[in-house]
């Protein structure tokens, strides 16, 4: 059996990303290395806790000691690394914790599997998941490729940036074979309610304000995690060596246009008068640093191997809501405690 790492598996998009492989490749054993910071949650994959083909590692990235060991037991053949701290307003407060666990966690599994496989590469594949900020901030027009030179502006696209030059540096100076893909936002379920559609339908259903940055016009690209994780196991499988992929939604979005949608959902499931959920934007204190648009240009993938997304913003919101609402005590249990306390600090 090939031993595969998945690091950040019980975060978001990691946990699309673990389960798809879990139940889609018996011929690997997953090991799923997680810290179990705030945002990581073993809920999010209770289904596969006890499959086969499956290990959780509770382990922190930042440590080398413990990942040198932990490659020198399992010998990994592949690593699908997505373990970081990925909350742009976190950055802000804390940016020493992104450079961490985004920059010296990297560093720690790079030099971990290169230390491991002594340049005998053959068959072996280092894949860094990252986001397209690293780009940047666009105008009204254009889109990012995969050779739009990186401008980040927020200690955690800075980190995240980093991190990729590390990647792609390993690949040119050791000959490691590394895959590296750039994202647009993703959404759906098990989605930390600290990020923007999870928080807002969150607070739709307990009837609290929709804070809203600036004037709202900040525009994304978005993208459903399951596309994602179909994506990246593309990617993983058959990407080219030594390559970028850049993967996003065809999806642009200005935030105040996405939340009157979310509102007009929102209020629909739950029975509400139309218009009821918009009652709730407010308009808050612009981030600093804040990127006006991102927008993907996914052609790449799309032509090279064949990826496009399956859903549409409106099928995936629906899913994600519906997800949201059947799982309530997901969102209690996540929303208690330390994350109460940021939200109060944050956005009161
Ligand atoms: P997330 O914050 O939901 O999950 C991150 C996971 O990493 C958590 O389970 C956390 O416990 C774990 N983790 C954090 N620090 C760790 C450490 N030091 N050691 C081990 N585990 C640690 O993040 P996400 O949104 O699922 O993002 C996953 C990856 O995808 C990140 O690398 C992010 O930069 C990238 N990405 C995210 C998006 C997005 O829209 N969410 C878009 C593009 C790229």
């Amino acid at each position: 059996m090939k031993h595969i790492l998945i690091t950040g598996g019980a975060g978001f998009i990691g946990s699309h990303v673990v389960r798809r492989f879990v139940k889609s490749y018996p011929q690997y054993h997953i090991f799923n290395l997680d810290a179990l910071t705030y945002a990581g949650n073993l809920e999010n994959i209770a289904d596969i806790e006890n499959e086969q083909n499956y290990t959780f590692i509770k382990g922190d990235i930042v440590d080398a000691d413990f990942i040198n060991d932990l490659f020198a037991k399992h010998q990994f053949e592949g690593v699908l690394h997505l373990a970081a701290e990925s909350h742009v307003d976190r950055s802000i407060t804390d940016p020493l914790a992104f450079v961490k666990t985004n920059v010296i966690g990297t560093m720690n599994l790079l030099n971990a599997f290169k230390e491991t496989w002594k340049g005998n590469f053959e068959g072996k594949r280092f894949y860094h998941i990252s986001t397209d900020e690293v780009y940047g901030s666009l105008g009204t027009e254009g889109l990012f490729t995969e050779t739009t030179p990186y401008d980040p502006n927020s200690p955690y696209s800075a980190s995240k940036a980093s991190s990729d030059h590390f990647v792609r540096a390993y690949g040119e100076t050791y000959g490691m074979p590394y895959v590296l893909t750039n994202c647009s936002n993703n959404y759906g379920p098990n989605h930390f309610p600290e990020k923007l559609i999870p928080l807002f339908i969150n607070n739709i259903i307990n009837n609290k304000s929709l804070p809203v940055y600036g004037d709202g016009n900040y525009t994304r690209d978005w993208l459903f995690v399951e596309d994602h994780a179909v994506a990246i196991d593309l990617v993983f499988h058959e990407g080219k060596n030594h390559e970028t992929y850049n993967i996003g939604g065809f999806n642009e979005w200005k935030n105040i246009d996405l939340v009157k949608l979310l509102c007009k959902i929102m209020d629909s499931k739950l029975g509400r008068p139309e218009g009821a959920s918009e009652k709730l934007i407010t308009y808050v204190k612009d981030r600093p640093g804040h990127d006006l648009r991102y927008a993907i240009d996914a052609s790449k993938i799309n032509k090279e191997l064949g990826w496009k997304p399956s859903v549409t913003f409106e099928q995936g919101l629906e899913k994600t809501i519906d997800w949201y609402l059947s799982n309530e005590d997901w969102l209690k249990n996540v929303t208690s405690g330390e994350y109460s306390k940021y939200y109060e600090k944050q956005y009161n």
